[in-house]
């Protein structure tokens, strides 16, 4: 089918590459020249600006890194809105379900229909087609485009209001948010007890504390020291801040949630936004005053 695809970053380079080699015809647009050099490379389209995107096709993605862009893309000035093809918006950003809502509400009125359709899974899993795909809208809208969907990985319908799917990946990534923290804190106990973290990640992992911090994230990035796991500290605080406003604005307890915002809020200062989430486990080893890296080698 014909594709638009907005926002060719870690996560939206690899996705539109898949849908490209699956068959797709993709009109790509990025504000970055290279990215979208790398895509019509590939056989993409390249678009002039967002809104050329919305006028050459009636389904447009986009896999953006804030809310404020995701709402300027959708229905700023020059966003989709002005695009006069354009007839479903599949948004696979992170953006929480309350945004999601006010970006629904403003496209309904242009007569585009919104499908939520937040990922989890990182950027290998966008890259091998592994993705967890949560989708809400219609349901015969994303059944519409639930091929191109499956290009990602498996597709969840979670529900047809606005939002739904949002709130699924905010409960997600607050979970691989808690893992991440609190296994920063056990390995930096087990290494002050004297303990190899790559031993303990081997223990853990075949014991019942495993989780995506001791499988992937500390294997891959912390151990070697590389801190290069492809997934942005500003966008982990962006997931740990929706979901404890979401969760407040419920008024249910939150206490884990509000301990692992000040860990992150507290990474975020030590080592900036554009440091790859991973970095946490500085933050825990300059409290701890260890360092948990690979003896290997
Ligand atoms: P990223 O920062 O790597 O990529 C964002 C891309 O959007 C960049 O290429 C940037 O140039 C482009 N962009 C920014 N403003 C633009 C504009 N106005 N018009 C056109 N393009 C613009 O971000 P990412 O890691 O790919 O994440 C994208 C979304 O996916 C976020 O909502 C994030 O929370 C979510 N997500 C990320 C991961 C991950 O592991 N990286 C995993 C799951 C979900």
């Amino acid at each position: 089918m014909e594709i638009g695809f907005i926002g060719l970053g870690n996560m939206g380079g690899p996705m539109s590459r898949r849908l490209v080699e699956a068959g797709h015809q993709v009109t790509v647009f990025d504000a970055r020249k290279d990215a979208m050099e790398t895509l019509t490379k590939l056989g993409a389209t390249a678009a002039r600006s967002v809104a050329d995107v919305a006028d050459r096709v009636e389904t447009v993605m986009t896999s953006l890194p804030s809310l404020d862009i995701g709402f300027q893309v959708a229905a700023g000035e020059n966003g989709l809105i002005r695009g006069n093809r354009i007839k479903r918006y599949v948004d696979l950003s992170t953006t929480g379900s309350r945004a999601a809502i006010k970006t629904a509400e403003v496209m309904k009125q242009r007569g585009i229909i919104q499908i939520d359709c937040p990922v989890s899974g990182g950027v290998a899993g966008a890259e091998k087609g592994t993705l967890a795909v949560m989708a809400s809208g219609p349901k015969e809208e994303v059944e519409h485009v639930r091929s191109a969907l499956e290009v990602f990985g498996k597709v969840f319908y979670c529900g047809d209001q606005p939002g739904m799917a949002q709130s699924m990946k905010l409960a997600n990534n607050f979970l691989s948010a808690t893992g991440m923290a609190a296994s920063s804190e056990a390995i930096a106990m087990g290494v002050k007890a004297g303990l190899d973290p790559n031993l303990m990640c081997d223990v853990i992992n075949a014991g019942s504390g495993m989780n995506t911090a001791t499988t992937q994230k500390f294997p891959r990035a912390v151990l070697p020291g590389t801190f290069d796991y492809g997934f942005g500290m500003a966008l982990m605080v962006k997931d740990v801040r929706l979901f404890l406003s979401e969760a407040e604005s419920f008024g249910i307890p939150i206490e884990v949630a509000q301990a692992v915002g000040r860990l992150w809020e507290k990474a975020l200062a030590e080592h900036g936004p554009e440091s790859d989430f991973t970095e946490l486990a500085k933050t825990v080893e300059k409290g701890a005053n260890v360092q948990m890296r690979s003896k290997k080698k």
